[in-house]
């Protein structure tokens, strides 16, 4: 049979700490500031939530948590342009290119081998 463990607040800690639930309205995570539209800028963490819950990461003393900024110093989330995410698109395609083949093989080649893994075993490189 496992204890019940109840997760206090600590408003003194640093950053401080609330229960799952009973943080203050204007502190949201990461995943919820981006619900609003929101990132969290140059502010830090300002607060954790955490709880208890099985399995999953990140955990301190076996207790699930999660970052929380401040809702009204955050900043709104930087657009990608469609030319910019073509851009990036077209950059990474570059890179998962084989240099000897000329394949996209859907990986960016080892560093170490400078061709794709069907290259490399041909050529007796791997290993
Ligand atoms: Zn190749």
């Amino acid at each position: 049979m496992t204890r019940r463990r109840v997760v206090l607040s600590d408003p003194d800690a640093s950053p401080p700490v609330y229960p799952w639930g009973s943080a203050p309205d204007r502190l949201a995570t990461r995943a919820q500031l981006k619900k609003l539209g929101l990132r969290p800028g140059r502010q830090g963490v300002q607060a954790l939530v955490m709880w208890y819950g099985r399995g999953g990461r990140p955990t301190i003393d076996g207790c699930r948590y999660a970052e929380m900024y401040d809702v009204t110093i955050a900043r709104p989330r930087i657009a990608v342009s469609a030319r910019r995410a073509r851009s990036l698109q077209n950059a990474l395609a570059a890179r998962m290119t084989c240099p000897r083949c000329g394949v996209n093989r859907g990986y960016v080649p080892s560093r170490r081998l400078g061709v794709c893994n069907v290259c490399a075993d041909l050529l007796g490189l791997a290993a």
